[in-house]
């Protein structure tokens, strides 16, 4: 399967790292989003991330034009109609998703490939929204899109094995490692992240430890990079929330409940980072 022409989209956060990686190996690439301000705000992403890596002589002037000149911008969903793969990127949303799809479904050639970056979503009921089941796959990208090496590459269940094979050789060709996964809650990534943030909440919510020390054990001890609670601030807490929220529903064990601090904190609107507040304060 030759992949050459990619649409992401949602020129958000992840859609523009996508875009970037892709355009970046050579992909040609259509950012697509719902209207013109979001895609130029995606677009300038690109550009002010890349300025930033020729400044610190990472690449050349010239390796930021080309990847440049490889992206188009969108607002017309029907420019997928001759596009080899869509990577969508939208918002954590099944209905949005589910909408996407099936409107991609009909306008996509027969060939192209399905791709969703959700990071909890079913990919299997995704796949439903559309004629072509054998083509729909997870590609779960991290953030930041460019700098983080990995991508799960999550089969539906009805995905094909060609389909599976050229998402994972089109991960190399993005200098990314894939890892492949299967569809079930929370794929890998978030399956055993989320639970290690929970418990470190719940260690906080019982007065075991201050989030500090928590963070602290995490670090010297375990040599993780940086604290869970720290990490927790960083993803968002709703996000975190959700994403329990999911697990919880879709294994129907209590062993995925949600802490009560975490929902306090979310209802409380202290999100961490983003809203200036979380288990620490942000300037
Ligand atoms: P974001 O809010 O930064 O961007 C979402 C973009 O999608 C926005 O620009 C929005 O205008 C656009 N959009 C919404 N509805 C659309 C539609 N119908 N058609 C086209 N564009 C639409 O969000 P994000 O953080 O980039 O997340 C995007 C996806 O990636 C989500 O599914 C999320 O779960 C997943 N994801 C996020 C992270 C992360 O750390 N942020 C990591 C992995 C995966």
């Amino acid at each position: 399967m030759d992949i050459k022409k990619v649409m992401v989209v949602g020129a958000g956060q992840m859609g523009s790292g996508i875009a970037q990686v892709c355009a970046a190996a050579g992909y040609e690439v259509v950012l697509h989003d719902i209207n013109e301000e979001a895609v130029e705000k995606g677009l300038s992403r690109i550009k002010k991330q890349l300025q930033r890596q020729v400044d610190k002589e990472r690449i050349e002037q010239k390796d930021m034009d080309n990847t440049v000149n490889n992206l188009a911008t969108s607002v017309d969903l029907s420019n997928a109609a001759n596009v080899d793969i869509v990577i969508e990127a939208a918002v954590e949303n099944m209905e949005v998703k589910k909408d996407l799809f099936a409107q991609l479904d009909e306008i996509a050639p027969d060939h192209a490939i399905l791709a969703t970056n959700t990071s909890s979503l079913p990919i299997t009921e995704i796949a439903a929204a559309t004629n072509r089941p054998e083509k729909v796959i997870g590609m779960h990208f991290m953030n930041p899109v460019p700098v983080m090496k990995l991508v799960e590459v999550i089969r539906g269940l009805a995905t094909s094995q060609e389909v599976f094979e050229a998402v994972e050789a089109m991960s190399a060709s993005l200098k990314k490692t894939s890892v492949e996964v299967q569809d079930f809650p929370g794929f890998v990534s978030n399956r055993v992240l989320m639970p290690m943030i929970n418990e470190a909440i719940y260690t906080v919510y019982e007065g075991v430890a201050s989030p500090e020390d928590v963070d602290e054990v995490m670090k010297l001890g375990m040599n993780h990079p940086m604290g869970p609670l720290t990490l927790a601030d960083f993803i968002g807490l709703d996000t975190c929330l959700y994403i329990m929220e999911v697990l919880h529903e879709g294994f129907g064990d209590d062993k995925y409940r949600p802490c009560p601090l975490l929902r306090k904190y979310v209802s409380a609107g202290w999100l961490g980072k983003k809203s200036g507040r979380g288990f620490y304060t942000y300037e």
